[in-house]
Formats: structure tokens, sequence, C-alpha cells
């Protein structure tokens, strides 16, 4: 990438955004380099965005809510970045989130940047991607950022420790069982939002809410200063979607006046940075040609019991 193109980037041009992104999902180790040294270069520019996750079980309503909530947001003069974390897109294949199709008008808006979920990849996974591609976002100038994931697997937790602000959309009913979302899921949730509450669904969206306003007052909130709202909101008829985002505002002028922002954020980075150490370590153990020799040769040792575990695990780090 040219250092016009870089100006671009900043500048906000699409292509060039596109491109970056291209370099930074790109399996190639060229293109890696190239990438970090962009990153490097735009990671001044970072950071200016709300980041909020957005996780549900499929046909919870997503890609409609984050339709309407975007479009919304780009009415309130905001540009909005849409990526997916995918858990079930198959290598160097398609994906089920953040397609272009499931969004049809705001993919139309010139403020809002589309982009799906890359194919799982080298060091870092997907997760890895969509935290670097967050940043080329932001320093194109996309002032929110939305992470959508669905509710299945480990993506809600990867997502939830890259965003500001986490959502968890669920269905009207089945309020005492948590509807098969984790526990865990939801004791990370900045908001349970309960979509679909219109027409027949209203007044049981309403009972579910008041379910799952009980059952959180039990839950601790790591932050100290912000207990977990439940909403209710209809994607389709677009009712309610205004209040959301002024819950997330609220959150953010309250995290800011508590220092919960840059915390959040600081000890988000230090985090990924200890997962980022743990993989490249495992890069090299598993990589590493010496290692690869002596590892048959210690397994029959330890299987013969002419050595111990803790031996042949010692000689194989002092082999790295
Ligand atoms: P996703 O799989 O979570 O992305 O869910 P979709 O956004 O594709 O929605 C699944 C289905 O639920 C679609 O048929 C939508 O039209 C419908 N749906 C989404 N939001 C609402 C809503 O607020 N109310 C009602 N009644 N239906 C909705």
């Amino acid at each position: 990438m040219t250092k016009l193109d870089l100006q671009a980037l900043l500048g906000g041009n699409r292509r060039a955004l596109a491109k970056a992104i291209t370099l930074v999902e790109s399996r190639l180790e060229s293109h890696r380099e190239q990438a970090q040294e962009i990153l490097e270069q735009v990671l001044p520019h970072s950071g200016n965005s709300i980041r909020i996750g957005i996780t549900g079980v499929p046909g919870v309503g997503k890609s409609t809510f984050i339709e309407a909530f975007g479009l919304h947001l780009i009415a309130q003069g905001r540009r909005v970045a849409v990526l997916a974390v995918d858990p079930s897109s198959p290598i160097g294949g398609g994906s089920i989130l953040g397609d272009k199709t499931r969004m049809e008008e705001l993919s139309r808006r010139e403020e809002a940047f589309i982009r799906p979920s890359p194919a799982e990849g080298a060091l870092g996974g997907v997760a890895q991607k969509t935290r670097e591609t967050m940043l080329l976002c932001e320093a194109a100038g996309y002032d929110v950022v939305l992470v959508e994931t669905v509710g299945v697997g480990q993506s809600e937790y990867q997502v939830a420790g890259m965003v500001d602000f986490f959502m968890v959309l669920m269905l009207p009913g089945g309020g005492d069982e948590l509807q098969g979302i984790k526990k865990g899921i939801v004791e990370l949730a900045d908001a349970l939002v309960i979509n679909k509450a219109d027409g027949d669904s209203a007044k049981l969206a309403r009972i579910t809410r008041q379910q799952y306003s009980s059952a959180l007052r039990l839950l601790h909130h790591a932050s100290g200063f912000w207990t977990p709202r439940v909403m209710t909101c209809s994607a389709l008829q677009l009712s309610n979607i205004d209040a959301v985002w002024d819950m997330v505002l609220e959150y953010r002028d309250q995290a800011l006046a508590h220092g919960g922002f840059e915390s959040r954020r600081a000890s988000q980075n230090r985090d990924w940075m200890h997962q980022l150490i743990q993989q490249m370590l495992l890069l090299k153990l598993t990589t590493n040609p010496e290692v690869k020799r002596l590892l048959p040769v210690l397994e029959e040792a330890v299987a013969a019991g002419r050595t111990t575990a803790y031996a042949a695990a010692r000689e194989v780090i002092a082999a790295l």
C-alpha cells in the first residue's frame, strides 16, 4: 500500500479501506507484514469510535436490527461500520453473517461500510482480523463500529473482549430459562435487548423484560458503575431503536465519567496481547524442526517409562 493509499484511507476512501482490509485478511506472509506496517501508521488515527458488540441466536433478528440501528445512526449523522465474527464460516468460503444481502438498505448507504466475516486464518484467527479491521475502519472515519456474531461457540466471548458495549438480542418468552444463551454470556452483557416486541408478542416481551431484569439484578457487572439494562424493541417496526442508541450513549457518558471507557480498552488490549503470546509460542513450538525431531523420540521414551513426562516436556522447551 502506497503513501497515497494511506492518505486516501485516512480521508475515508472506501476502496483504500477495502484494500487495506484485504491485506489484513490475507494469509500471505508478505501481505501480513504490509498490513502490520499500515496498522502501525493508522493506530494514532484509530480508537475514535463507539464499538458495539451484538450477539443472539440465529433468527433473533440481528441483521434486521443492525439495518434499523445503522440507519438510525446515519440519521444522527454517524458513519457506521458493520463487521462480523462468524464461527461457522467455512475456510475460504462464504459466511452467514455481515452478508450484504441481509442489510440491503444499509449496504446501499454511503455512510455505511459492511464487511462479511473473514475466513478463519492464521495467528489469532478471525478475532485478530476483526480487531485489525476495526482499527482500519476507525481510521477511515467510521465513528460507530458494530461487531456482529451468532450466539454459539466461543465467538461471543471474543466479541465481548473487543467492544465498548456488548449487547445480547433475545426473543420474547422463555425468560426464566435464558433461552439457551449461556449464562456466561449474559454475565458479560451490558444490555439485553428483547427484539420482536410487536404484535401478539408485545405483551410477552414486557413480561420477559421483567423476568430478566430481576435475574440481572442478582448478577454483578464488572464495571462497578453500570447496571446492565433490559429493553424491548422491534427491529421490524422500528420501535425503541432510538432508545437502544440513547442507552449506549448513556453508558458511554457514564463510562467516560468513571474512566471506565479507557480502562476497559486497556485491559482488553492487555488480555489480547497475552492470548497472542500464547498462540505465538504454540506456533513456534509446532513448527520448530528440532522439536519436530525430538517429539516422537520422547513420546516413545515416556510411553516405555524410560523418562518422565516432566523431564521430556522440559527437554522440548529447552530445544525451543
Ligand atoms: P438473524 O438470523 O438474527 O440475523 O435474524 P434476521 O434479522 O434474519 O431475522 C429473522 C426473522 O425474524 C426474519 O424473518 C425477520 O423479518 C424477523 N424479524 C426480525 N426482527 C423482527 C421484529 O422486530 N419483529 C418481528 N415480528 N419479526 C422480526
